[in-house]
């Protein structure tokens, strides 16, 4: 994050990262030192952040810390988790403290290291455009302009809300993304949580543990799904998280993907077993033991189906039954807390080239690297990272495929392949695999 280095003086560049989130982190750690891949990451914010609004105290990472930057594509790499311990001097400790899985802070401080650590990423700079002159791409951001032979769009994604609770965010309603800005607001008050997964599930065993001075009168909690449900992270189900399935997956029909996007998405938007027992012992604390049951309100199987403001200034959430046909309620609320998810960030800045790339169900297409499907030259290449879950599945808005992904990417910039990964235990197609050898 220095404002000098070789790639820092050169306005030619071999690739341009647009933000630096871990999806274009990674990238940028497995060509960090190669001469022959002078690169640069551009990220708008200040400095890196890592969804800091939503780091409850408790709140841990959802995979195994082997799913860092690089670890699972090149386990020798510098900007390694256990680099990042090495160089802390905290190795011993962290083996010692025999976490369950890794505190989220910790992996986001691992993260703003990899990012500070490495100076081809600029942090403060917008990316604004992109143009293609016929032999490069011009990229221009609100500071400079810089020509690359490739693209890495890794723009993430916003948060979201149902359209009718969209004008209505600002006083009194937000999403979780700004949730410890806005928690201690809720002291006394009346708060209703909208979302079933894991991030609903954090901010309402928060506001339910807080101390006294800072407990909101009554938190009620409502999903759409049927119960509070985990996420799966057996050992079969995280064979979906694997480059095999993934490229499986990215071989069937697109209405075969996205029916199974839809089957598996317990595997992905679970909330994590720990954060629901902690959630039902608090339960058991606050009805059983201090005897203030009327502090909480369980509303799964629910939809909401419109938030009104009444004189009082009271918000009316009316619900939907999903089991009982024409059964709604009305919950009077002082604030509401949107746990509703994120959407892939709008990518403005493609605008001038959109027009020559193939898309699918509103994503670019992709082929096998990763590269945007465009009539642009063959050996100039618009990679897009975490923006194409319908054709890759639901691990490409998760961490785990991160290494391999950018590995992937990587590889078709040297022209060069990586060793062969040992085939998953599971033959996910009929055409190939090893328990073919035995049809008779
Ligand atoms: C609270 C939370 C916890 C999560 N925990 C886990 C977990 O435990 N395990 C897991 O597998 N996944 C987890 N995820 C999902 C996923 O890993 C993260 O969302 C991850 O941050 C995605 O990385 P990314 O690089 O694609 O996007 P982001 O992290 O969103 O980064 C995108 C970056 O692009 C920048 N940017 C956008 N537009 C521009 C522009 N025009 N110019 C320059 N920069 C731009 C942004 O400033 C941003 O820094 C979590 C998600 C959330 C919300």
């Amino acid at each position: 994050m220095t404002t000098s280095g070789t790639a820092r003086q050169t306005s030619h560049l071999r690739l341009v990262g647009i933000g630096a989130g871990p999806a274009n982190l990674s990238l940028a750690a497995l060509l960090h030192g190669d001469p022959r891949q002078p690169n640069f990451f551009f990220d708008r914010k200040p400095a890196f952040t890592w969804h800091d609004d939503q780091l409850i105290t408790g709140a841990t990472l959802q995979v195994s810390i082997f799913k860092d930057l690089v670890s699972l594509s090149d386990p020798t790499n510098r900007f390694s988790f256990m680099s990042y311990l090495h160089e802390q001097g905290r190795m011993y400790h962290f083996l010692n403290a025999q976490f369950s899985s890794v505190p989220r802070t910790e992996f986001r401080n691992y993260l703003a290291w990899a990012a500070e650590s490495n100076e081809n990423v600029v942090f403060s700079e917008s990316v604004e455009r992109v143009d293609f002159d016929g032999e490069a791409f011009r990229v221009t951001t609100d500071r400079r302009q810089v020509t690359a032979d490739n693209i890495a769009v890794g723009v993430g994604t916003v948060p979201w809300v149902p359209d009718f609770a969209a004008p209505h965010l600002g006083a009194g309603q937000f999403h979780v993304s700004q949730f410890l800005s806005h928690a201690k607001e809720l002291a006394g008050r009346r708060v209703a949580v909208a979302g079933g997964g894991q991030s609903g599930a954090e901010a309402f065993l928060d506001l339910i543990s807080r101390p006294e001075s800072e407990r909101p009168a009554c938190v009620s909690w409502i999903s759409r799904r049927r119960n509070y449900f985990p996420i799966d992270d057996s050992t079969f189900t995280n064979d979906f998280y694997m480059p095999e399935y993934s490229e499986y997956f990215y071989r069937l029909s697109e209405s075969k993907r996205a029916e199974l996007n839809s089957a598996h998405i317990l595997s992905s938007d679970g909330i994590s077993e720990s954060t629901l027992r902690a959630i039902y012992q608090q339960l058991y604390r606050l009805q059983f033991i201090e005897r203030d049951e009327h502090r909480f309100g369980l509303l799964p199987n629910r939809t909401i189906v419109s938030v009104d403001r009444a004189s009082s200034g009271v918000f009316e959430v009316m619900l939907r039954h999903n089991d009982e046909s024409g059964q709604s309620q009305c919950l009077p609320v002082d604030a509401v807390v949107w746990a509703t998810g994120f959407r892939p960030a709008p990518k403005t800045f493609l605008e001038p080239l959109m027009s020559r790339i193939e898309t699918e169900n509103g994503e670019a297409r992709v082929d096998e690297d990763f590269a945007v499907s465009w009539d642009g030259p063959p050996d100039r290449n618009i990679f897009m990272q975490n923006a194409v879950r319908g054709q890759r599945g639901l691990p490409d808005v998760n961490l785990s495929l991160n290494a391999w992904r950018a590995q992937r990417i990587v590889n078709r910039l040297r022209g060069s392949s990586g060793p062969e990964l040992a085939m998953s235990f599971i033959d996910w197609s009929a055409k190939n695999g090893r328990g073919t050898q035995w049809t008779l």
